[in-house]
């Protein structure tokens, strides 16, 4: 579906030339174990030229994919559609919405309207491309589009719209909320693959159509940890802030960092290709 991309070179030499570029060497080390080991980064220039990438994410690269041009008709019209059916069911409800209830719905509120095929084809394209091709190259916890989350797995947190897991979210949020108290806010909890497909393909919108720009602050379906259990957590009052640099100036994040809870999904000068978010937390530090 998009345009043929020559293949990345990774990190194997990692190690060697690239402290001087600040990343911390448990990072490295993490990296080259659990993500990408026998790749490579063939030069230094490599390296920097990633790391200009992710500092300034929110900026076209010269590499970077964008969606072929016979499909954009698709594209707009399946970010429409899914901006109806948000609407329809409302953000809350949004957020957990499984994709064959999102059809379904679609299909019985004419005015959201049926998927079209073109438009299921497109999704499904998005799904199960493979996010490395965008420059995306975090794990894949969501396999199938059609993977569901259980409305009795999940607790509605309230005041924030937002759910999280009975099992392995809830626990550790409501000990922040005991510990920080009301100053700490969820920002962003479980997202179905719904949710994360708008989210995305909104961002790609906004992008003029360029996969790579999005990914790099927002996973691809299927690729998002918001829908195996880590959330966002904000400083009350600090609205879109949250989501920027600025959020390290907080109260909320001091002390979430002082107490430990800052087990980062991105960390600074991560080499998955996603922007520094010390706002994620991750649930399971394994994966
Ligand atoms: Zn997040």
């Amino acid at each position: 579906m998009v345009k043929s991309m020559k293949r990345r070179h990774l990190l194997k030499a990692l190690g060697l030339g690239c402290i001087g570029f600040g990343i911390a060497p448990e990072i490295l080390a993490k990296t080259v174990r659990g993500y990408f080991a026998g790749a490579t980064y063939s030069t230094d220039g490599g390296l920097k030229d990633y790391l200009h990438k992710i500092h300034n994410f929110n900026h076209p690269h010269h590499d970077d994919l964008q969606i072929d041009s016979n499909l954009y008709g698709a594209f707009e019209s399946t970010v429409m559609r899914l901006r109806r059916l948000q609407k329809l069911v409302g953000h809350g409800n949004f957020h957990i919405l499984n994709f064959s209830d999102g059809l379904l719905l679609a299909r019985n509120y004419s005015k959201v309207g049926r998927f079209t095929k073109s438009e299921l084809s497109f999704m499904e394209t998005i799904f199960y491309e493979d996010g490395q091709h965008y420059g995306f190259l975090g794990q894949k916890p969501i396999k199938e589009i059609t993977d569901q989350v259980k409305k009795n797995d999940v607790v509605k947190i309230p005041y924030s719209g937002n759910y999280l897991y009975k099992d392995r979210s809830i626990e550790i949020f409501e000990r922040i909320k005991k510990e920080l108290g009301d100053q700490v806010v969820l920002t962003s909890g479980i997202r179905n693959v719904m949710k994360q497909f708008l989210l995305f393909l909104n961002k790609v919108y906004d992008s003029n159509g360029n996969l790579s720009l999005a990914s790099r602050s927002l996973a691809p379906p299927g690729y998002s940890f918001h829908g195996n259990g880590d959330f966002d957590v904000g400083q009350v009052g600090y609205g879109a802030l949250n989501f920027t640099g600025r959020f390290t100036e907080t109260e909320v994040y001091k002390k979430l960092s002082e107490r430990g809870y800052l087990k980062l999904r991105y960390p600074q000068d991560n080499m998955l290709g996603v922007r520094y978010e010390p706002w994620h937390i991750k649930i399971n530090a394994d994966v």
